[in-house]
């Protein structure tokens, strides 16, 4: 999957030389491609299922490719340690709206769902559900692009936005949090991250939800996708009991089936984010409508994390999206140059992203290509031998 994200440009997954053909491919008819066992490809499903929050079936290879490719690649993107599930913010990520809130002191509305955006005349007007009117020079929607649906547009947005925005649906999670009195998965070496992929199971992932400084010991799980689906329709009890029973089997102890508290999520149910954690791509809409998704539109400009080119889909993508939607306008009203929009991220120096190091054994196998690689390898070496063998014993070869 890796080799094959080489060739797809980040910024333009629909020129990739393949576009057409990967585009038209799901995930599973992939993977039913490239992976020859069937452990292999319950293991595809599941790092589909945990990367999109959405089946093998129903995303595009294509976008696919491309989503993990933002991401650094299959290790960095699932991995924990040096990897896209490392950190946690001290006191919660919730903290960076509400600061950008208070350094923006009262400009920032809360409940108040835009629900009319009209570009006919000299400003942009802007009207919410409530009726309140607001007047700009330029807006950027950094709404996820389904829900702009939910917004009229005068004038009427063009036919390829118009249909780009009602073919990107968003993934299905609920998320999971169980609050224990003591972190009793230490006192057995666990780290209680588990990966499982049993059908019957609700939770597919799991992570070590605690404080940082060992208070409020706490596993948070995710139910993705068609799990979702199918626990949405019984109680919270019930989930809870089905999750409990769960980590107490995966781990061994009776103490999981003792929670002090529970906490749950079900972001489907969110009007006004539609799920989570991102929109997807369905096959054939990359390479057709995919170029329109941060294009402006006269003095509107799309930002959101489905518009960037860097971990599309996390938070890390909806501020580049965000910084480079505002040099977008910077560059309109003639305060930066062209070339300044795109600004490369700098390394962060407190949390570096270390390379990726693997070892030649798991470069080379089990997987197929390493074995054919071996192969070929050893196939090699032991032609030149003969041919070496046989060299000498035509006294070819200098004979000391
Ligand atoms: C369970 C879960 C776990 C996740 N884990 C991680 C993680 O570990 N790391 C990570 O980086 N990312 C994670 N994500 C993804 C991350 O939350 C998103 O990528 C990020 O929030 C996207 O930011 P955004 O600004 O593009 O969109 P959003 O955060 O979705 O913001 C869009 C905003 O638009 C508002 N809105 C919608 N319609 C309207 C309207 N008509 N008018 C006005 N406002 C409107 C919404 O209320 C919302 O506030 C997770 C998401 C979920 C759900």
């Amino acid at each position: 999957m890796n080799e094959m994200g080489k060739e797809i440009p980040a910024d333009a997954p629909w020129a990739a030389p393949h576009a057409a053909e990967w585009d038209k491919m799901t995930m599973k008819e992939l993977t039913d491609k490239i992976c020859w066992t069937k452990t292999a490809r319950e293991f595809a499903t599941l790092f589909v299922n945990i990367n999109v929050t959405s089946e093998p079936h129903e995303v595009s290879a294509l976008w696919f490719l491309w989503y993990v490719k933002l991401c650094g690649g299959t290790t960095r993107i699932f991995s924990v340690t040096n990897g896209g599930q490392e950190r946690k913010f001290v006191g919660g990520s919730g903290q960076i709206t509400e600061k950008i809130m208070e350094f923006l002191k009262g400009r920032v509305k809360l409940e108040s769902p835009v629900v009319r955006i009209d570009q006919s005349g000299d400003n942009v007007i802007v009207e919410t559900l409530n009726h309140e009117i607001y007047e700009g020079s330029y807006v950027i929607s950094a709404i996820p692009p389904g829900l702009t649906t939910k917004i009229h547009f005068n004038p009427e947005l063009p036919s390829q936005r118009n249909q780009l925005i009602h073919r990107l649906p968003m993934g299905s999670v609920i998320k999971c949090m169980m609050y224990y009195k003591e972190a009793f998965w230490k006192k057995m070496d666990y780290c209680a991250c588990m990966f499982i992929e049993d059908e019957e199971a609700p939770i597919s992932i799991t992570l070590d939800d605690s404080k940082p400084d060992g208070s409020v010991p706490a596993i948070i799980g995710f139910i993705l996708t068609r799990k979702a689906y199918r626990l949405a329709r019984v109680s919270k009890d019930e989930r809870k009991r089905k999750i409990c029973e769960l980590y107490a089997k995966v781990m061994g102890s009776e103490e999981a089936l003792y929670p002090v508290h529970y906490e749950e999520k079900n972001w489907s149910e969110e009007q006004y984010s539609g799920g989570c954690y991102t929109a997807y791509f369905p096959p054939g809409i990359m390479s057709q409508y995919g170029r329109t998704i941060r294009q402006h539109l006269g003095r509107i400009y799309f930002a959101g994390t489905e518009t960037a080119t860097q971990w599309s889909g996390y938070m890390e993508g909806a501020v580049q999206a965000g910084e480079r939607a505002a040099r977008e306008i910077l560059f309109e009203m003639g305060k930066i140059s062209k070339d300044e929009i795109w600004m490369p991220e700098p390394e962060s120096e407190d949390v570096p992203a270390w390379p990726i190091t693997t070892t030649f054994w798991e470069r080379n196998l089990p997987s197929v290509p390493g074995l054919l690689k071996l192969v070929g390898f050893s196939t090699f070496f032991t032609s030149v031998a003969a041919v070496g063998l046989f060299a000498y014993k035509k006294g070819l070869l200098a004979q000391n």
